[in-house]
């Protein structure tokens, strides 16, 4: 099976590829580089160096005809959406366009996008089902929520199937300290430095953090299942930021000084994403607990320090 993976290069990106080859897939990755690392792409996968906007990436998947596209390359980052709003949408609405043009004149059956929790914004519920409204609060989550709704449209009018999967906070090994939720990646830079890490205000605040490597069995799952549906990709539980610290503490074998900051304003106190849905359409569940997956990322990341 030919497959595509636009992102490849990058942190979730480079896990998928890894399995996708680990399955016998022929993977070849669409990447820019602009956040994504030649490195991070795994032999035996072929790197396209293109922009997903460009007639260059468009040609590439039309000349490879893959049966399924993962849609994962995207300007992931909130304060760069919100800092510049304009080349967010380019990358994420106009660059989505491309994939699924590409995808069509390519004959694809599938389309599995990465869209983000951040679609919902402020829900004022802990827990958030793909019922709830999406009504985004930064640049970054109305980019990923028109996507998808073009991907929808797209399907109605063309017949592509798709899965649209909501992640939550992914972390893992490779995560870089920038992007989209990456607390975790920011906390094993600062060990790195030997630096404290900074908590915006009390810790308490709870996220839904998800292990790369579930995240990766969910995109897999999507090969078969989860036909025009649009999931939660989540834990369903919530593990706040001082629990992450004492999970790390742990690893490390030491304590862990910690530096607090105010909190930030518009920062929501508690998420978590409601993970029914996926687990009935997808046949999928997060296998990790937190002290699992963090266990793996700091034994990849610091592995000399203990
Ligand atoms: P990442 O920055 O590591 O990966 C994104 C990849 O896309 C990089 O390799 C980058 O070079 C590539 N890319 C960016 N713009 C491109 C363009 N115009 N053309 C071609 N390639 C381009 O980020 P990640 O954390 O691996 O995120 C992957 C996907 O998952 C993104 O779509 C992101 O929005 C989504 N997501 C991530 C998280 C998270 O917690 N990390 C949560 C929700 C959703």
């Amino acid at each position: 099976m030919i497959v595509a993976v636009t992102g490849g290069a990058g942190f979730i990106g480079s896990h998928l590829t890894e399995a996708l080859l680990a399955q016998g897939a022929d993977v070849h990755v669409i990447d820019n580089l602009s956040s994504g690392y030649r490195v991070n792409v795994p032999d035996g996968a072929v790197l396209h160096e293109a922009d997903i906007r460009s007639p260059h990436a468009r040609a590439v998947i039309e000349g490879l005809r893959p049966e399924v596209v993962f849609h994962l390359a995207a300007q992931a980052d909130v304060q760069r959406s919100i800092a510049d709003p304009a080349e967010d949408a380019s990358v994420n609405i106009a660059g989505t366009l491309n994939v699924l043009a590409a995808c069509r004149e390519a004959g694809a059956r599938k389309i599995v996008f990465a869209s983000t929790s951040a679609v919902y914004g402020n829900v004022g519920k802990e827990i958030v089902s793909e019922r709830d409204k999406a009504e985004p609060v930064s640049f970054y989550g109305l980019s990923k929520r028109t996507a998808e709704q073009y991907i929808r449209i797209y399907s109605q009018l063309h017949g592509l199937d798709y899965t649209i999967l909501r992640y939550g906070n992914v972390y893992g090994p490779r995560q870089t300290p920038k992007g989209e939720g990456g607390v975790v990646a920011v906390f094993l830079e600062r060990l790195r430095q030997a630096a404290s890490p900074v908590v915006h205000g009390d810790g308490e605040q709870t996220r839904d953090f998800v292990y790369v490597k579930d995240i990766v069995a969910a995109n897999l799952a999507a090969l078969t299942r989860g036909s025009r549906e649009t999931l939660n990709a989540g834990t369903g539980r919530a593990t706040s930021v001082n629990e992450l610290l004492r999970l790390l503490e742990r690893c490390a074998g030491v304590p862990i000084e910690r530096r607090h900051v105010p909190g930030r304003p518009g920062d929501i106190r508690h998420s978590r994403l409601d993970p029914r849905r996926a687990r009935r359409t997808l046949r999928w569940t997060a296998a990790y607990d937190t002290a699992g997956g963090i266990a793996e990322t700091y034994a990849s990341t610091l592995p000399s320090s203990r």
